[in-house]
């Protein structure tokens, strides 16, 4: 789970990572100028959504009054904000409103598990505010890194060794050595699987501090973070996603225009293969899951009905210990009282096929015998309509 800039400034101050001090997020331009009135008359009105790459997409201001952050509140906030790591676009629903700082040099800081050793991995590097991945490429000499063995744990003396690798100021050496402690330490506590500081900010005036924080925690360690309920509500890309998580549903919007509805995620990502082999375009992920009872897929063509793009859904439903007469029975009471306007193409295999295809024959519905048999079908009948 992702958790936006300002979730994760308040969880990095708990461990004393030292973060810009703010107003907290505004969600209308009169909230965000009061609060940069409150902040003394100045502050950094920041777009809270899932991406970098935020301030070169005019998502991050610096507002001089409170009169100048409301104006530029209006802007940011409910613009679809789009970066090059997410194209599609992101509504801004939310702005952080954060005092503004002199940034005299920008680091870049980083943690992930490195899964071949089975270590996590600082990632320190002088060349701060870019992107990593850039950096890679272009210098690679610049980024170094430190595995921390978990058997010793981390180590004072190697914090200095990864910042003079990294070539940071030596005048700030104590102090990121302080600062990469405690984002340890945070990192380690929450069990995140990421967390980033770019930039780390060194001001005019000597402080080091994290001027951006991006922060992923892992799904499966959920369960021992009650502190984080709150945060994962607002941590989805789209609000299909969001939908599709509260009715427990596996699903992930695409970019294409023809619904998937499967069952298994093995079976799911071979359809949307055979779809794209057939020069189709999965609109998504969907997995049905075990049962597949007329509520769930009512459940399910909705949720893919709900991304606008869909022209045509293909279900492939494989019958182990689900029958597939109950599949079409569930398929059919699941459309049931639906205002279905797209071709729906569906193919049963396994237990009971012949059965659901008999009652699937009675219907709108347009049956296929084959995976590849039902991907010709549904490419071309959205093709045809386009
Ligand atoms: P990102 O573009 O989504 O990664 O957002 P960041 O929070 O990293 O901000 C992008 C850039 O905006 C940073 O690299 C800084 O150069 C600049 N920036 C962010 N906050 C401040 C601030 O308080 N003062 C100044 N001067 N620049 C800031
Ligand atoms: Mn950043």
């Amino acid at each position: 789970m992702k958790i936006h800039e300002y979730q994760a400034k308040e969880l990095l101050a708990k461990y004393g990572v030292e973060v810009p001090k703010n107003a907290g997020v505004a969600t209308t331009a009169a909230e965000a100028k009061a609060k940069v009135a409150e902040l003394g008359g100045t502050g950094v009105i920041k777009a809270q959504v899932h991406t970098g790459g935020r301030g070169k997409a005019g998502g991050i201001k610096v507002a001089k009054t409170p009169d100048e952050a409301e104006s530029y509140a209006q802007n940011i906030i409910g613009m679809l904000l789009k970066t090059h790591q997410a194209p599609q676009g992101i509504v801004v629903e939310k702005v952080l409103i954060e005092e503004p700082i002199t940034i005299a040099q920008e680091y870049y800081l980083g943690i992930v598990p490195d899964r071949a050793s089975q270590r996590n991995v600082l990632i320190v590097s002088a060349k701060g505010g870019m992107d990593i991945e850039a950096v890679a490429e272009e210098d690679p000499t610049a980024i170094a890194r430190l595995s921390v063995d978990p058997r010793m744990g981390l180590k004072d003396y190697q914090l200095r060794q990864v910042i003079a690798d990294a070539k940071l100021d030596p005048a700030i050496a104590n102090k990121a050595v302080v600062f990469l402690r405690q984002l340890y330490n945070a990192y380690i506590a929450s069990d995140a699987i990421m967390a980033e500081i770019n930039p780390l900010a060194v001001t005019s005036d000597g402080r080091v501090l994290a001027a951006d924080a991006k922060i992923e925690i892992d799904d499966s360690a959920m369960f021992r973070h009650p502190e984080f309920e709150g945060y994962a509500e607002g941590s989805y890309e789209n609000a299909i996603e969001a939908k599709a998580a509260e009715d427990d549903i596996a699903y992930v919007k695409l970019g294409g225009n023809i619904g998937i509805m499967c069952n298994g995620a093995g079976l799911t990502m071979t359809t949307m293969d055979v779809v794209e082999r057939a020069g189709g375009r999965p609109a998504n992920f969907l997995d049905v899951g075990g049962g597949a009872s007329a509520e769930r897929v009512k459940a399910c063509i909705n949720l893919v009905l709900s991304d606008p793009n869909v022209e045509g859904i293909l279900i492939n439903i494989f019958g182990g210990i689900t029958r597939g007469d109950e599949v079409a029975k569930g398929v059919l009471a699941g459309i049931e009282g639906l205002n279905i306007t797209v071709p729906i193409v569906v193919r049963l295999a396994g237990t009971r096929a012949e059965e659901g295809a008999a009652i699937l024959a009675q219907s709108s519905l347009i049956p296929a015998t084959t995976m590849q048999d039902a991907a010709a079908k549904i490419v071309e009948l959205v093709n045809k309509a386009a």
